[in-house]
């Protein structure tokens, strides 16, 4: 049975899993929750009701997600990863004979997952430092009259943030929806969280995979005007997100301090790994986020990210992809992973 036409050249989106001494190839924390959000999650979860479905509208978690960020609950929609938050706005906004922009290089899942709706993507190019130009974005939106514009602030997998003016000025550019993809947005010195509001066509998703060291647990959420959350309830499967997940991300934001001192802890640490990058003989790109881009120079991209992992060492080789060349991205790590990350480059490159 042939898959529909417009999806056959589409490649799926892969991460090596590895088995090594050293992994900082997919922007996870480095640490596991505080324990005692492990004790308080088993003991809650010991009493759920398995026989049934769970509470659909996720009140309790959306009521601690609202609080976290002093917003009305219902200006929170929350799904299985941000990604499923992604494609859910995609689900209710593209689609067949709709366009969806994006600023290349970028997370990679935003074109991926608008294709699969059967959008259009049009794609503007950053500039050399992968920064993103007005002008550029005017011109893609002025030409293209886009139904959903991605920012991606810290940008995945550059790590650049837009800055305050360019947000708004997108904002007043007759964009479409603007999706501000804030993954790494607690690792960033600003948030486009304070520019949402019911009359601004403007979305900000979260995740729980980064800065909560909840990756395994799949929640991410977005802020948004609340006429909006509305449709995309309308759109997501019922009973989507499950009792056990609503307890976790529920119960996690009770750890609001632990979080923001590992946050401290990894944007402290990233300035470190990033100033002894920059002694090495490779380009080192700016970062918001809690992992760091680089190109190399003398040897290309692909043998510096085989060469670590002779040592064990496992980072994203972003080399082969569409403006990147010789392109590589370490996730921040523990300084003890770091440190073994820093000695295996200096190895390499010599
Ligand atoms: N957005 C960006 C920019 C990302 O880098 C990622 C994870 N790689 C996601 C969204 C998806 O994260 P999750 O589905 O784990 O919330």
């Amino acid at each position: 049975m042939p898959v529909r036409n417009d999806l056959s050249a589409l490649e799926g989106y892969h991460s090596p899993q590895v088995d090594v001494r050293v992994r900082l190839n997919t922007n996870e924390a480095p640490v596991a929750p505080p324990a005692a959000f492990r004790q308080a999650y088993a003991e809650a979860v010991a009493k759920i009701e398995w026989h049934r479905y769970p509470d659909r509208g996720a009140t309790d978690l959306r009521a601690a997600i609202a609080e976290l960020h002093g917003v009305d609950p219902a200006m929170v929609f929350v799904a299985n990863g941000s990604n499923e938050v992604l494609q859910t706005i995609l689900l209710t906004f593209s689609g067949f004979g709709r366009t969806v922009a994006t600023f290349e290089p970028t997370y990679q899942m935003h074109g991926q997952i608008a294709r699969s709706t059967g959008a259009t993507v049009v794609e503007g190019e950053r500039g050399a430092d992968f920064s993103l130009d007005i002008a550029e974005v005017r011109r893609v939106i002025t030409e293209f009259r886009p139904h959903v514009t991605f920012l991606c602030s810290p940008n995945n997998p550059t790590g650049g943030v837009d800055s305050p003016e360019l947000v708004r000025e997108v904002l007043g550019l007759n964009a479409g929806l603007v999706v501000v993809d804030e993954a790494y947005g607690q690792f960033a010195d600003w948030s486009a969280l304070e520019l949402v509001s019911e009359e601004t066509p403007l979305v900000v998703t979260r995740t729980f995979s980064k800065t909560w060291s909840m990756a395994a647990a799949r929640l991410g959420y977005l802020i948004g005007p609340k006429w909006l959350v509305a449709e995309l309830d309308k759109v997501v499967l019922p009973y989507h997100l499950d009792t056990a997940k609503q307890i976790a991300g529920t119960l996690a934001v009770q750890y609001r301090g632990d979080m923001e001192e590992r946050v401290r802890m990894i944007v402290a640490e990233r300035e470190r790994v990033v100033a002894t990058l920059k002694t090495l003989d490779i380009e080192v790109f700016p970062s918001g986020a809690n992992f760091v881009l680089f190109r190399t120079k003398s040897k290309t991209g692909r043998a510096v990210w085989q060469g670590l992992l002779d040592r064990s060492v496992l980072i994203r080789d972003c080399s082969g992809w569409p403006r990147l060349e010789n392109c590589l991205r370490v996730t921040i790590g523990t300084p003890e992973e770091d440190d073994a990350f820093l000695v295996a480059l200096t190895e390499v490159l010599k």
